[in-house]
């Protein structure tokens, strides 16, 4: 296992003085994806990382990376 070069593999960043984030670069977005809805408009498509990593992905992304654990909306 290659350590995280944006962390450090502690998982967190600081993106300014007061301020961390998870790191999107090793985060494994296991907790799995939230639609993005309300803010975006019904037809968009797109899910965030529910771990709060920041990474957004089209739900074509999500299929053809095979990643299983997608909350199922119906459109
Ligand atoms: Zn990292
Ligand atoms: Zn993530």
């Amino acid at each position: 296992m290659s350590i995280c070069p944006k962390c450090n593999d502690t998982h967190w960043y600081a993106y300014d003085e007061n301020h961390a984030k998870i790191c999107e670069v090793c985060c494994t977005h296991s907790d799995g994806w939230w639609k993005l809805e309300e803010h975006y408009g019904k037809s968009n498509g797109k899910y965030a990382c529910k771990t709060g990593c920041g990474v957004v992905k089209a739900y074509e992304d999500l299929y053809e990376e095979k990643i299983v654990n997608v909350t199922v909306y119906r459109f």
